[in-house]
């Protein structure tokens, strides 16, 4: 089984011909909510991969909460591990001009709450688990504490380390796969990643740092696999590209459901690529996501 721990929001994006400035009001322009944060969008992508999957997270006694957990009932993603707690859910506001630039405001709300007490009541899912997967959108001091449990258990650790941030060193000995951009990637080692020899030289520092294996994703150049005893390329799969938002949720959540099955990169990098590489062409996040049905039969044409 596969626990996933992380951040649920609700993101509610408006399209306006231009940004507003301090104090003014744009008046026209139409909007979209979605469910969202990385947590959420990687437990879905995990389930609808076939992974038999745990989501611990938090959400807002609010009307949103409760209109996420129908959500979540939907989409058949079981919510026994959704904390409802005393605060706002998670919410971010975009704003979104007709150049697709964009402002964002983020409440982390419920979010902030997903904290090691809540990791403890969890602790047997955690023991229990072939694999733990782990983003950004949490407090670092969780993520600590939760892989320090799946250490002990002997429960694979994945961390995607979005949004980008530096890190504690004191994590990456307990990461047993590290799956970074190459912004994120940059951003953790210290060192720019544009290059080939760049990218393979912040691999090295991660590895040195006590992280047992990368997967770096390199949007449509594909994939990275850097380990100790390997360097490996794996290409994109060609698709015309209509939104990748999402993109680095749905390979990742593909990615840990198959290695949950069997700790084999070669066979679960290719399946998570094909997964990305479909969902980029679908708009939305959790909408874009593909059924497993759907990605063996693109992987088998
Ligand atoms: P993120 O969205 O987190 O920055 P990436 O952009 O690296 O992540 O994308 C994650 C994965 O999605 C890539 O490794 C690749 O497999 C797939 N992908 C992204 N963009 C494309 C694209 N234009 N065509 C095909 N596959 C893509």
């Amino acid at each position: 089984s596969i626990v996933v721990l992380g951040s649920t929001n609700w993101d509610i994006c408006m399209y306006l011909p231009h940004l507003p400035m301090p104090g003014e009001t744009v008046g026209s322009g139409r909007m979209q909510t979605n469910l969202g944060g990385k947590g959420a969008n990687q437990a879905v992508a995990c389930h609808k991969a076939g992974g038999n999957t745990q989501f611990i997270s938090c959400i807002g006694n609010d009307a949103t909460g409760q209109n996420i957990l129908q959500m979540f009932n939907d989409l058949a993603l079981p919510t026994d591990s959704i904390k409802v707690v005393e605060d706002s859910t998670g919410t971010a506001c975009i704003f979104i001009d007709s150049n697709a630039e964009n402002c964002i405001g983020l409440t982390p709300g419920a979010n902030k709450w997903l904290n090691t007490e809540v990791v403890d009541q969890h602790y047997d899912d955690i023991a229990n688990a072939n694999v733990l997967l782990m983003q950004l959108e949490t407090p670092p001091a969780t993520i600590f504490h939760a892989a320090t449990i799946a250490k002990q258990k002997n429960t694979k650790v994945i961390l995607n380390p979005a949004p980008a941030a530096r890190l504690n060193d004191d994590v990456f000995p307990l990461v047993d796969l590290l799956t970074p951009n190459r912004g994120e990637l940059a951003q953790l080692a210290g060192i720019a990643t544009d290059s080939d020899d760049g990218l393979v030289k912040a691999c090295s520092v991660l590895i040195e740092k006590g992280v047992k294996a990368l997967v770096v994703t390199l949007g449509r150049d594909g994939a990275f696999l850097y380990t100790p005893n390997t360097q490996q390329y794996f290409d994109a799969f060609p698709v015309m590209a209509i939104d990748t938002t999402a993109a680095g949720d749905t390979f990742n959540g593909y990615l840990t459901a198959s290695l949950s099955q069997a700790w084999d990169f070669q066979l679960s990098i290719p399946t998570a690529s094909a997964a990305a590489a479909l969902s980029v062409k679908k708009r939305g996040a959790i909408p874009s996501i593909p059924e497993r049905s759907a990605v063996s039969e693109f992987m088998d044409e």
